[in-house]
């Protein structure tokens, strides 16, 4: 048995035992108690009647009746006169009967009096009732009855409450059972899965467990190993692409220090070489200047500092920033933006979505196009559109640009010196903004990120 188990089996036990014992107590201790008083008052019944018949009649015949009918019970009858003299006695007289009878009080009722009730102690118990002729005590007649028979009626009765105890004890402990096995095994399934989980293996089966909170917390545990499960697989995949992405450079860095160290190599192919491996190198350090960014982000130990940003001078500073290359690339950069707009935003975390998203949309287009930077307030959120007029995005990638290292094409992207982490760096920090963003795209027509804060 499981220590959950036991616990919950132990306060059912304790409760119900505690709940049980105090009523057969009071079941008991009520029955016990009419059954006596059943018993004393036709006792004192009996002592009436006999002396309602002797107020009738006096007679030495009436008395010899009594005692005759008395004889055969098992209570006795004792007349006295009224000085306590014994007059009439069904059966012999004993001392603790005339012990009884010297202690009666002097002033009896009419309708008797109950001289002995305790049924545990005394050997019996007994009642008076007075002979009133003619406005006269004329004697008592004593009625007796054994206790032996209230002791052998309150010794069956609690052989009866014993059985009962014990019976529903017995009763008791199967339901305790049978009730702890249906409250603990879904949990107790539930704290293995969970060991499991912690284990690695994901693999959850817990059964429909209902709608209450235990079902809840099943459901819980399923979403959580499976969540478990993607974040595992998404570490294999990052680790992976992280290799790979990082191997790609430092071959080249290798092979072109290989070629530039030989002998043979001229100084103008050597120039050229270690062109080529600075620029890897280049590469190199932003690839890994991105993952430490993302790393940041990932463990929320990266801040948003928000404050409030003049935004046309804060975009116009940004394309500044940019021109040159476009420039390069003969194309054209249109920005629109409401002049007097301040908004609460961190500049230096999102100048980096800007200029990442610029970034793209200079890279993935062709010279002599333009590119749209538009700045609007739409019920009281900000809506900035960067739009290019570049080659687009097939439908089927469209839904994964964010991904960490997702590039549509992978070779061309990569001469271009694209990671594929700029993008999820640019979701994760208009999120981290309280913002959105999403992207249309039509292939060959252009490509519109659309961020709403
Ligand atoms: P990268 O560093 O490769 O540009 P991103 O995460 O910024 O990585 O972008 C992911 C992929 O989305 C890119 O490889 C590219 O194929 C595609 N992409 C992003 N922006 C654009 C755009 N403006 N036009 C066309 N394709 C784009």
């Amino acid at each position: 048995m499981n220590k959950i188990s036991f616990k919950i089996g132990l306060l059912f036990f304790l409760a119900i035992f505690l709940l049980e014992s105090i009523s057969m107590f009071f079941l008991h201790d009520n029955i016990i108690h009419s059954r006596v008083h059943d018993e004393l008052s036709a006792l004192q019944t009996r002592g009436n009647n006999h002396r309602e018949i002797l107020e009738a009649s006096y007679h030495d015949e009436t008395i010899r009746h009594i005692a005759m009918m008395e004889a055969r019970t098992d209570t006795q009858v004792i007349l006295t006169t009224p000085a306590d003299g014994i007059y009439m006695s069904s059966n012999k007289v004993t001392d603790e009967m005339k012990t009884i009878i010297k202690t009666t009080p002097k002033n009896v009722p009419h309708d008797g009096l109950i001289l002995e009730d305790d049924w545990k102690k005394a050997t019996y118990i007994a009642s008076v009732s007075p002979i009133v002729i003619d406005h006269k005590i004329n004697g008592y007649v004593y009625m007796f009855q054994s206790t032996q028979k209230i002791k052998d009626l309150i010794s069956g009765l609690n052989r009866h409450f014993l059985l009962a105890g014990l019976l529903s004890l017995l009763f008791m402990m199967i339901i305790i059972v049978f009730l702890t096995r249906v409250v603990t095994h879904p949990l107790i399934q539930m704290s293995e899965t969970t060991k499991r989980i912690s284990n690695g293996d994901f693999s959850v089966s817990l059964p429909k467990l209902g709608k209450d909170e235990i079902g809840e917390l099943g459901e819980s545990i399923k979403v959580l190993a499976s969540d478990l499960e993607i974040l595992k697989n998404e570490r294999n995949e990052f680790l992976a692409s992280i290799s790979h992405e990082l191997r790609t450079p430092l071959t080249y860095i290798k092979g072109y220090a290989e070629i530039a160290r030989r002998g043979e190599t001229t100084a103008g192919d050597r120039d050229k070489y270690l062109g080529i491996i600075f620029e890897e190198a280049v590469k190199l350090s932003q690839l890994v200047k991105e993952l430490f960014n993302l790393a940041k982000m990932d463990e929320n130990t990266f801040s948003i500092e928000k404050e409030k940003v003049h935004l046309l001078s804060f975009f116009q500073s940004i394309i500044e920033k940019v021109s040159p290359a476009l420039k390069e690339n003969h194309m054209e950069l249109i920005l629109a933006c409401p002049s007097e707009h301040y908004e609460e935003i961190d500049p230096i975390r999102f100048e980096q979505v800007i200029l990442n998203l610029l970034d793209n949309a200079r890279k993935y287009s062709e010279p002599n196009t333009k590119i749209v930077v538009e700045v609007r307030l739409v019920d009281a959120k900000l809506h900035i559109t960067v739009q290019d007029e570049g080659k687009g995005i097939p439908p089927e990638d469209l839904p994964r640009i964010f991904e960490r290292f997702y590039r549509v094409d992978k070779s061309r992207t990569r001469a271009l010196g694209g990671s594929g982490l700029g993008l999820s760096i640019v979701k994760q920090l208009v999120e981290a903004h309280g913002g959105t963003i999403e992207v249309f795209s039509s292939v060959d027509v252009g490509t519109t990120f659309n961020i709403i804060l």
